[in-house]
């Protein structure tokens, strides 16, 4: 099987008024598309061909193909994001991350202060994570397309996308209220607590 677009998992309005149905349509229908389709035109005759996309981007890491690395790494850090927001999201979290929380940054606004610095310092396109690691949570940013799924020992809980497609349209160029809004209206908890390690 070759990689596929996930649709997404709620409505290209449903994050309204935050995100808009166009930036909804465009980096769905558009980027993350656009990557799925460059993936599987790399892949095409290989023996990555019929590949899980994980082992494609861990094979791209691996043998030095960035070209492929980028696109199967945006493949599925997209497939993320679109998990990590819900409509009515965002604000204090409840279940097992929320203690979790407390450990590791000492309180909720410790983590939300940490998370959007993390993507509002970001130098150009990327991303910012909340990271399971055996010594504790861990906020991290990334860029371009790289991702903490091939990291060793580390289960990614979160992601915010970065990039300027993720939120000029509604947003234009302040990227701190698009981050602040992603944190106070966004964020599924419940996607998160559902990806800590049992
Ligand atoms: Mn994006």
């Amino acid at each position: 099987m070759p990689v596929e677009l996930p649709p997404l998992p709620y409505d290209y309005k449903a994050l309204e008024p935050h995100i808009g149905e166009a930036t909804m349509h465009i980096h769905h229908d558009k980027h993350h598309q656009a990557y799925v389709t460059n993936c599987n035109k790399m892949t095409a005759g290989t023996d990555l061909e019929n590949s899980d996309l994980v082992a494609v981007i861990h094979a791209a890491k691996a043998s030095g193909n960035q070209g492929l690395f980028n696109n199967a790494a945006q493949v599925w850090n997209h497939t993320f994001y679109w998990q990590s927001m819900r409509a009515g999201g965002g604000g204090e979290p409840s279940g097992p991350i929320a203690d979790m929380i407390n450990t590791a940054f000492g309180s909720y606004a410790e983590f939300k202060t940490q998370f959007e610095t993390a993507g509002n310092t970001q130098f150009g396109s990327g991303w910012a994570w909340l990271l399971w690691t055996p010594e504790g949570l861990k906020i991290t940013k990334t860029g371009n397309a790289d991702t903490p799924v091939t990291s060793e020992g580390v289960v990614p809980l979160l992601t915010m996308d970065v990039w300027e497609h993720a939120y000029y349209l509604d947003f234009q160029n302040a990227r701190p209220n698009y981050t602040k809004t992603f944190v106070d209206h966004l964020i599924n908890w419940d996607f998160v607590n559902a990806n800590l390690p049992k």
